[in-house]
């Protein structure tokens, strides 16, 4: 028996990384899957459900711009057609965007990050809601971020930083307020995980900020604070299924306690 049997859940950002691994992870438990991602990774997207299915298990690709309240309220919807109910949410979608100095990151560039990282996570809770409700409650999981959270460290990453801090406060706020309906609402926040995040990173001029310290030798934590993806999907497994019932407005640190030291 699988740990999320009779479940549904729906993953943003799930063609890579993360969002990824954790849809092979939440499939092998029998949960089906919702791979919701840009039309631009259709064809990655399409060989995880495929490799799904090989396994026995059960996944249909959306695709969606989270930024686009249209497209979120369609795979919400798409995601009910195929599977008729939902009730696991993992906003996971997210980029890194511009790095940069403050008086140089454009108001562009600010919104972009913002709009995907925050308003995205925000359009999957507020579309996703009524399903949650109607399948009786349900599990959101927050990827948000060490950055933002528990280390400021990262010249540059104004916009990234708080994106991920204004996830947390949005994940208290949904776990008040939909606690009564039994939908548990949570955070997880991964230090440096081995994704291709990398490429929805522009870093520019980050050098030339000074704050005045530098770390001196070598990496704290376990694994020098390296994640795998699979490092993350495990813990939104837990959070996910049962084992975590009465776990509800948790910001939980993935990082192999890194972002304690720097
Ligand atoms: P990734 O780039 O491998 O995966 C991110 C996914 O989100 C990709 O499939 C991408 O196409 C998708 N995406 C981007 N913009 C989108 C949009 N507008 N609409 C829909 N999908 C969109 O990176 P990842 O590391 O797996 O990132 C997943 C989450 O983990 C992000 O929220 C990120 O901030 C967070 N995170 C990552 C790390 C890390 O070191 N990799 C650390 C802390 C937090």
């Amino acid at each position: 028996m699988g740990m999320l049997d009779g479940k549904v859940a729906m993953i943003t950002g799930a063609a890579s990384g993360i969002g990824r691994e954790t849809a092979r992870r939440f499939a092998k438990e029998g949960a089906k899957v919702a791979v919701v991602s840009l039309k631009s990774e259709e064809e990655r997207a399409v060989s995880l459900c495929a490799e799904i299915a090989r396994e026995g298990g059960a996944a249909v690709f959306i695709p969606c711009d989270v930024s686009r309240e249209e497209d979120v309220r369609a795979a919400v919807k798409g995601t009910i057609q195929k599977f008729g109910r939902l009730d696991i949410v993992m906003a996971n979608a997210g980029i890194n965007g511009v790095w940069a100095p403050i008086d140089e990151l454009m108001p562009g560039e600010w919104d972009r990050t913002i709009a995907v990282n925050l308003r995205g996570t925000y359009l999957a809770i507020h579309c996703a809601v009524p399903e949650l409700k109607r399948a009786g409650g349900g599990s959101i999981i927050i990827v948000s971020s060490v950055n933002g959270t528990r280390t400021f460290a990262n010249a540059g990453s104004t916009a990234y930083s708080v994106s991920k801090a204004g996830q947390v406060a949005l994940m208290k706020m949904a776990a008040l307020e939909l606690a009564a309906s039994n939908i548990r609402v949570n955070a997880i926040c991964p230090g440096a995980t081995d994704t291709e995040i990398g490429s929805s990173t522009i870093k520019r001029n980050v050098e030339t900020i000074k704050v005045g310290v530098h770390f001196p030798h070598g990496a704290p934590g376990i694994r020098n604070g390296q994640a795998r993806p699979a490092d993350i999907a495990d813990v939104c497994l837990f959070l996910a299924s049962d084992l975590a019932r009465h776990v509800s407005g948790a910001e939980i640190f993935v990082d192999g306690g890194f972002s304690l030291a720097v």
